[in-house]
């Protein structure tokens, strides 16, 4: 970095896009190389470039991203949460992934729905029950208990008392071009490539933090 770059002031630092978390081509066939080219190379990109032009000038230029979602509104805040958001989401699908998850994640999933499949029924209806664009999610509300939860447009838990676990996009640009309209085969197989790993790492983050005061409390 040139000597101008530590001058405060100078140069704020600008809201990036994030690589994917794994290659172009490493979610195919769930979802194709074609999909995330456009998905995260076009429509991430548009958010994260038009954010930091809406937010050149203001009290946002500079602000971690997460705080802007947080505290903006309207157009910012549009295209603050859809940045946030895809970056969730891309965490949320790995490679070789799927399956159930274990350890307390499982757990919690299985207290709630009883059988894993009893949770993937009715977290695709809540996908099928979104209307138009939008997002689910699976959160720890906070009484600690699961729930599916669906926000429309760049809606997100991240201005909620829920925390996010994962989330699957929902918006027809998810999936049109490797599913057309059939949103319900996308969700098929987003059970293919779920994160579960990056979801109990969700789980565990506030977990110690919440033990951290029962224990001062006590
Ligand atoms: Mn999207």
């Amino acid at each position: 970095m040139g000597k101008g770059g530590q001058q405060k002031g100078f140069l704020m630092a600008k809201i990036t896009l994030p690589d994917l978390p794994y290659a172009i081509d490493a979610l195919a066939p769930h979802i194709s190389k074609e999909t995330l080219e456009f998905h995260h190379g076009k429509h991430h990109k548009t958010y994260v470039e038009t954010l930091n032009k809406l937010i050149a000038g203001t009290e946002f230029e500079g602000k971690p991203l997460e705080e802007i979602v947080k505290t903006s509104s309207g157009k910012i805040f549009n295209n603050a949460a859809q940045a946030w958001n895809h970056d969730f989401y891309w965490h949320s699908l790995a490679p070789k992934a799927g399956g159930e998850p274990d350890g307390v994640l499982g757990e919690a999933i299985e207290k709630k729905w009883g059988p894993f499949d009893t949770f993937k029924t009715e977290f695709g209806k809540v996908a099928a029950d979104t209307f138009g664009s939008g997002w689910v999610w699976l959160v720890q509300t906070p009484d600690g208990g699961l729930d599916p939860k669906s926000t429309s447009n760049a809606q997100t838990p991240l201005t909620t008392a829920d925390k996010p676990l994962l989330t699957c996009d929902v918006w027809e640009h998810a999936y049109c071009i490797d599913y057309r309209n059939k949103r319900p085969d996308y969700i098929g197989a987003f059970w293919n490539i779920v994160n579960w790993k990056f979801a109990a790492e969700n789980m565990a983050k506030g977990a110690a933090e919440e033990s951290t005061k029962v224990r001062k409390a006590g």
